[in-house]
């Protein structure tokens, strides 16, 4: 079934367990997550970011989540946001298309300019009746050679945090706590995260909810801290993208006659079927399809 982020931000606030945002690029993509999602029972957020508006169209890639999400997810509540909007017009245009959410990304720019430019988008998502997600601090790829203390610098400041949040109005927050960019964290391993600086950001902004990106190739311990710490929302990338594609590698070796697409297909959605699964698990958010449909009905 097809939600809004505000309901499944909602429960999961009220729960206190994160929900699951996993980006997809293609049908076969959306159909993993969603079959992944309903296996677990647990609610999820599907993500498309400017990218993949390109590569796939907004209309098609907008109707194939909707539509799978209404057919293949009955009992299961799906919701469509728009991962790191950069610029107004593309955050117009998702809003326009049924979004329920939109992150506005403008955390590379200095900090004045990026209340300007979030404030802008907020209250047009606001007036549209959408939910819109800010960052402040900086994330960074895990092989850019930068020390840990200079990395330090670009990691969220709890007061400027809770600022940042009066000043533009946005719903929730994306933070950098020392989680980091890349493919080169699936064979390092993730740095750790700071979770002191952690609860200082959630102790500042408690009604706030927290997003953690770059959150591939985290332990589940780590993961289970950091929504322990006010963590209510987990972007998945890199290690879904590496789920899909290092197994169509295999399937293409293992059968290198075949030619049916299907064939070739099917072994990667499976693969991230599974790992949608297990991280929605890891998440603490197994089981709360359940409990947010009869939330639902007792709402009438
Ligand atoms: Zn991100």
């Amino acid at each position: 079934m097809l939600v809004t982020v505000r309901q499944l931000l909602a429960h999961a606030q009220h729960h206190g367990y994160a929900v699951g945002a996993f980006n997809t690029v293609n049908l076969e993509m959306t159909l993993g997550i969603i079959r992944g999602a309903v296996d677990a029972n647990a609610p999820v957020v599907i993500q498309v970011t400017e990218t993949t508006i390109q590569y796939a169209g907004l209309k098609p890639i907008t109707h194939i989540v909707e539509t799978i999400a209404k057919n293949a997810a009955v009992n299961v509540p799906v919701a469509l946001h728009l991962d790191h909007g950069r610029n107004f017009r593309s955050i117009a245009e998702c809003i326009n298309a049924g979004f329920s959410s939109i992150m506005i990304d403008a955390s590379d720019l200095p900090y004045d300019e990026n209340v300007v430019l979030t404030k802008q988008a907020v209250d047009y998502a606001h007036k549209h009746g959408v939910q819109a997600q800010g960052e402040i601090g900086q994330l960074k790829k895990a092989d850019d050679s930068i020390a840990a203390l200079v990395r330090e610098k670009y990691m969220t400041d709890p007061i400027e945090a809770e600022s940042f949040v009066k000043a533009t109005g946005v719903d929730s927050l994306a933070v950098a706590i020392g989680n980091v960019y890349g493919i080169a964290k699936m064979e390092r391993g993730a740095p750790p995260l700071d979770l002191d600086r952690l609860n200082h950001i959630h102790g500042r902004i408690p009604s706030v909810p927290l997003v953690l990106h770059g959150a591939s190739a985290l332990k589940p311990e780590a993961i289970r801290l950091a929504v322990n710490g006010g963590i209510r929302v987990i972007n998945i990338v890199t290690e879904i993208e590496h789920a899909f594609t290092s197994r169509l590698r295999h399937t293409l070796q293992a059968y290198a006659e075949e030619y049916d697409p299907r064939i070739i297909l099917e072994p990667s959605i499976e693969s991230v079927q599974r790992l949608v699964a297990q991280k929605l698990r890891d998440f603490g958010s197994s089981g709360a399809a359940k409990d947010f449909l009869t939330g639902q009905a007792a709402k009438g």
